[in-house]
């Protein structure tokens, strides 16, 4: 199993998108008239299961357009992905405390993205992450990090010494051991660029899923909304609340997605800088914006800050909406969000 980015179970979701194949069930095929094409396709890609649906005049131009989307992630975990030696930010984590590394401007943006997210969440969101989580990402071997191999790591779980040149497009990481791990932000990037490649395409309409970072654009055939359901984050499978999405992205940060249990104690993929422990103050977090590297990167960040800062920060930001699990079970929903929810 790859040690860092993108790893995750594939369950995710799968029911919202289940249920929105048999809403498209009666669509999908070759078109009569004026009735557009939709098509559904799934692969397995940045290590989990991809799900795309391309809505087109025809069912050739809905394929290609599906083809386009996995085209376009394929391309990005070629530069983000730190389980592929030859990334991009594999060599950036690779020649932490030796060199800058020259990198592409859209590497350099989702790095800068990721460090502005840090900055709105209170250092929440970290990428400087990278060695905590891979000495938790044993969570296959079950195996929990003691407090004194934490604490040496401590000091490269560091943002201030992530170096960001834009003039000479160069990333560099300052102390030997570093690493930037973009797990947090990655997908709901991917999402964001996949769609525009849907539109490129011809694509009047789609939806990407990468597990649980989505993004929608237009509409059903027939003028619906894409329907979404937020996992429940303690009822496997069960919804929690459904909501519509037209040219929004929605994603959604959980203790449920990899974990396992000792003692009574739920271990999980998303660390707290601080501690370098899983974070305690959510269950999940769901953010909506109509960016997914926004979305995807406030899921994480918040499900550190907590559900009262986070929905401080939530209702500071235009165009972002969430809804928070707490750790005790309570639900936290934003105030642009509470008419647009429907319970199951
Ligand atoms: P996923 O959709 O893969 O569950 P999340 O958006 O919930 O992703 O982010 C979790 C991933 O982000 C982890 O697997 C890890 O790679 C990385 N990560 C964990 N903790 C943090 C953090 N505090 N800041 C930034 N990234 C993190
Ligand atoms: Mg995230």
């Amino acid at each position: 199993m790859h040690s860092s980015l993108f790893n995750e179970s594939f369950r995710i979701q799968t029911w919202f998108l289940t249920l929105l194949c048999s809403a498209l069930a009666g669509c999908v095929g070759v078109p009569t008239g004026q009735e557009p094409a939709v098509v559904t396709r799934a692969q397995m890609q940045m290590g989990t299961l991809v799900k795309i649906t391309a809505v087109a005049r025809s069912e050739s131009v809905a394929q290609a357009a599906a083809t386009a989307g996995f085209a376009e992630i394929r391309r990005l975990e070629e530069l983000l992905s730190t389980w592929i030696p030859t990334s991009e930010l594999s060599r950036v984590n690779t020649s932490a405390g030796v060199m800058p590394v020259h990198v592409s401007p859209e590497t350099l943006m989702v790095v800068q993205r990721a460090i502005q997210v840090a900055e709105m969440t209170d250092g929440g969101f970290n990428i400087a992450i990278g060695p905590a989580v891979d000495a938790w990402s044993v969570i296959e071997g079950r195996r929990i990090p003691t407090e004194s191999e934490l604490e040496a790591l401590r000091p490269l779980v560091d943002l201030q010494a992530v170096h960001v040149d834009v003039g000479e497009q160069t990333i560099y990481l300052g102390k030997a051991g570093m690493r930037i791990d973009v797990g947090g932000i990655g997908k709901g990037y991917a999402a964001d660029q996949a769609v525009d490649a849907l539109r490129r395409a011809g694509a009047v309409a789609g939806v990407v899923a990468l597990s649980g970072d989505i993004k929608a654009f237009g509409r059903l055939p027939g003028g619906k909304m894409f329907p979404v359901g937020i996992q429940h984050p303690r009822k496997d499978g069960s919804v929690l609340a459904w909501i519509d999405l037209q040219d929004e992205a929605i994603s959604t940060a959980g203790d449920y997605e990899r974990f396992f249990e000792r003692e009574g104690v739920r271990y999980h993929h998303i660390l707290d800088p601080r501690t370098l422990q899983p974070a305690r103050s959510c269950q999940s977090v769901t953010v909506i914006a109509r960016e997914g590297i926004w979305a995807d990167g406030l899921d994480t960040g918040i499900f550190v800050m907590g559900a009262e800062l986070g929905m401080q920060l939530v209702e500071a930001l235009p165009d972002v909406e969430a809804l928070i699990v707490d750790h005790e079970g309570h639900v936290y929903v934003s105030s642009g969000l509470r008419d647009r929810i429907r319970k199951p």
